[in-house]
């Protein structure tokens, strides 16, 4: 059997990795010559962890992951404490640990654990057919390359979508705005190994610890699409959007690299129920793109990977069964993750004020146990849950 995968992002090379394992042979086509990821971190959550242990990757992940041990919420103007608190209870319930963990360096260990070399870099598929004998992916540069199955993980702006679906889908824009990037750790700042939260305005400023001594760090603005905003303005825009804001915010924003810092417009889309036609199958940002707001679209990506590969590993009535397998035990679990995610960025955004405002008085009272369960409901959900 062999499998065509479009696109080398975290999808396609968990997918890659996954086939590999399990004696399916693979080719790998890349649209960019080199990839250089949107976002300069991700938190890793136990159910995506698990599936690169799964996938053979535990150890060098433990050497790329922040040790983020406790969480805190702090309020916006004063930088007092609203709330804080051990992050072990998720991890005894889960069975592992968070990983925070800088994207270049997890894109480079999901290369090197496939064969960096093996990838065809440089590749953008235009279309795809499929007939009994296979799947034909055409690429823009005239080539072609046939398989007995593709696998599109080819991200949120997904061509081979349109063909699965049958028709287009509209990314929906979530109406708030983030920047990202990373910065060495700084005490004054937030505590090392915490994941430190300040929150006001409908605002967020985010800290997460990464290896290396650094802080993955994250802004969030409610805003309309498509400002005159960019990497020269970065450091006066977020000056202006977060005066007023505690010191140690002040401090953050004074240590960012405007040439490191991205600025990404947040958006998903409306779920839908089918990941697959015939031979060719849907994963990723493809099958379902979503607010990072509860920080699992690359962990979903990692739960399709495994599943798909298990199946294809065990069930013996052909590709076509398989996939239909797949999509029967993906399609819940990613609309579902979708969905909570734009619950809680609506929530965390300000959309109804009141509702807003309620949240920052309930993290007052907030012991910690009513986030880490809503937490380890959502990690439960997994395939090595
Ligand atoms: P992508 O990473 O988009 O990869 C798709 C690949 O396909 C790309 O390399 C692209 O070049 C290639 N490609 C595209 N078109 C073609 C084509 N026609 N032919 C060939 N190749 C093609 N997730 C988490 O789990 N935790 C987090 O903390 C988290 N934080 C996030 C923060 C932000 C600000 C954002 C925007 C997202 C965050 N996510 C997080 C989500 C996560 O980044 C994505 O879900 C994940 O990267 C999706 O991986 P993917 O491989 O499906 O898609």
């Amino acid at each position: 059997m062999k499998a065509i995968v479009i696109g080398a992002g975290i999808g396609g090379m968990c997918t890659a990795i996954g086939l590999k394992r399990f004696g399916i042979e693979t080719e790998v086509f890349e649209a960019v010559k080199e990839i250089k990821p949107v976002g300069a971190a991700i938190s890793i959550w136990p159910n995506g962890v698990k599936c690169l242990n799964f996938l053979g990757m535990k150890e060098p992940l433990r050497r790329l992951g922040g040790p983020m041990q406790s969480m805190a919420y702090k309020d916006f103007q004063a930088g007092n404490t609203l709330t804080q608190f051990s992050l072990e209870p998720l991890v005894a319930d889960s069975g592992e640990r968070p990983y925070p963990v800088a994207r270049a360096e997890l894109q480079a260990m999901l290369l090197d654990t496939y064969g960096r070399e093996k990838v065809q870099f440089g590749k953008r598929v235009a279309r795809v057919e499929q007939d009994d004998s296979g799947v034909t992916a055409y690429f823009e540069d005239g080539s072609e390359a046939h398989g007995d199955l593709l696998i599109a993980c080819d991200g949120t702006h997904s061509v081979v979508r349109k063909y699965v679906l049958g028709r287009s889908v509209e990314r929906r824009y979530a109406g708030y705005v983030n920047w990202n990037g990373l910065v060495e750790i700084d005490e004054s700042i937030a505590p090392s190994r915490q994941w430190t939260t300040f929150v006001g305005e409908g605002k967020r400023v985010s800290l997460m610890p990464v290896a290396n001594h650094r802080f993955y760090f994250f802004f969030d603005v409610p805003l309309p699409a498509g400002l005159a905003e960019d990497r020269s303005t970065i450091r006066d825009d977020l000056t202006r959007y977060f005066q007023g804001w505690a010191a140690p915010v002040q401090k953050l924003i004074g240590q960012i690299n405007p040439e490191t810092t991205n600025r990404v417009e947040i958006h998903d889309i409306d779920p839908f129920p089918e990941l697959v036609k015939g031979r060719v199958a849907l994963l990723g940002d493809a099958a379902h793109s979503t607010t990072p707001d509860i920080g699992q679209g690359g962990c979903a990506a990692m739960e399709d990977a495994v599943v798909l590969a298990t199946i294809l590993q065990t069930n013996s009535l052909g590709i076509e069964d398989a996939l239909l397998r797949y999509q029967a035990k993906r399609a819940d679990r990613v609309r579902d993750l979708v969905l909570k995610a734009r619950k809680r960025c609506d929530i965390t955004h300000g959309k109804e004020k009141n509702i807003t405002q309620q949240w920052y008085e309930d993290l007052k009272s907030e012991t910690g146990e009513r986030i880490i369960h809503g937490m380890c409901d959502t990690i439960q959900g997994g395939p090595l849950a």
